[in-house]
């Protein structure tokens, strides 16, 4: 009660001096007592999981059955956003089976959570891999957390994607066998469409293995996911901008030359990893051609 109190106390002083807004600081107050409730009320495990699969649900799959909804029923329209134009807009009958697919490896993930966390805690009765605890994480150490995190993940892709997946890597599932390669043009379900093992290595462990080593507390867990998910969402979505951001077209255009080039380049999202080894991949001719492609089906069918 005491801690809780103190924490309660920190955080309303700390926000008062960054935001200097009582608004700011009773949404905080709110968030806490709400957070402590759920807290009381659910086990841990319970909270990791739903939320993991919560979040998932609200930051990548709304946005990415919004996309599909839109390149479905206007296509036409559509293809104006898209990179590739017409040669970009998903396959209606492979669709179902990309989302299936992609809907079953995170439920996958989320089981490995909580086999982790049984594991370390009704088996060896150690800690559980994530804090799952009633003080809220300060803003600055989320911050930190975000940082090291993202910089780890960007790493553990880049070396998984290209050696594991790519470059005489003992995985061909990724690219050869009909799994994430076998789509033409990446579309935001197809993030996580992939054969599992694959997946789980180079979309699981990238963000599940930072947040265990610097043992994140779950909100940081969860906004760390959050941020994943929506850069997935857009990076593979195939629209030439996002309106939202200029650095997420930039990751757009760079999943798009790697699935354009079946893997020869852009291994990680951000492109920092890519820029240091020099497999970042230029603009190739054949993205001109397609576009061109893309603009000339469009105007032969309203012809
Ligand atoms: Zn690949």
């Amino acid at each position: 009660m005491l801690e809780a109190l103190l924490s309660l106390s920190g955080l309303t002083l700390l926000s008062t001096s960054v935001f200097t807004s009582w608004s700011t600081s009773l949404n905080l107050l709110f968030f806490y007592l709400t957070w402590s409730t759920l807290l009381l009320s659910q086990a841990p495990l319970k909270i990791e999981v739903l939320g993991t699969l919560a979040v998932r649900l609200i930051f990548f799959w709304i946005p990415s059955l919004l996309f599909l909804l839109f390149d479905t029923l206007l296509p036409s329209l559509s293809q104006d956003f898209k990179i590739r134009g017409a040669a970009a807009l998903p396959n209606p009958r492979k669709s179902w089976k990309v989302v299936a697919w992609a809907m079953f490896n995170m439920l996958l993930g989320a089981g490995i959570q909580a086999a982790v966390e049984t594991f370390l805690i009704d088996g060896i009765h150690w800690k559980s891999a994530l804090r799952v605890s009633n003080a809220l994480p300060m803003p600055g150490g989320v911050a930190l957390d975000l940082l090291k995190a993202f910089l780890l993940r960007e790493v553990l892709q880049y070396y998984i994607h290209r050696f594991v997946l790519h470059q005489g890597g003992e995985l061909p599932q990724h690219l050869h066998m009909k799994w994430q390669h076998s789509v033409a043009s990446p579309w935001a379900a197809v993030a996580h469409y992939d054969h599992p093992l694959p997946w789980l290595l180079w979309k699981f462990l990238p963000v599940y293995l930072p947040a265990v080593i610097f043992r994140f507390h779950i909100l940081t867990y969860f906004l760390f996911l959050a941020v994943v998910s929506l850069e997935e969402a857009g990076a593979f979505s195939g629209y030439t901008a996002l309106f939202f951001s200029a650095l997420m077209s930039g990751a757009g255009r760079r999943v798009e030359k790697h699935f354009g080039s079946k893997g020869k380049g852009n291994f990680s999202t951000w492109g920092v990893m890519d820029w240091i080894h020099g497999t970042t991949l230029r603009s190739s001719a054949s993205e001109g051609k397609a576009r061109g492609r893309g603009s000339r089906s469009r105007s032969s069918r309203r012809e």
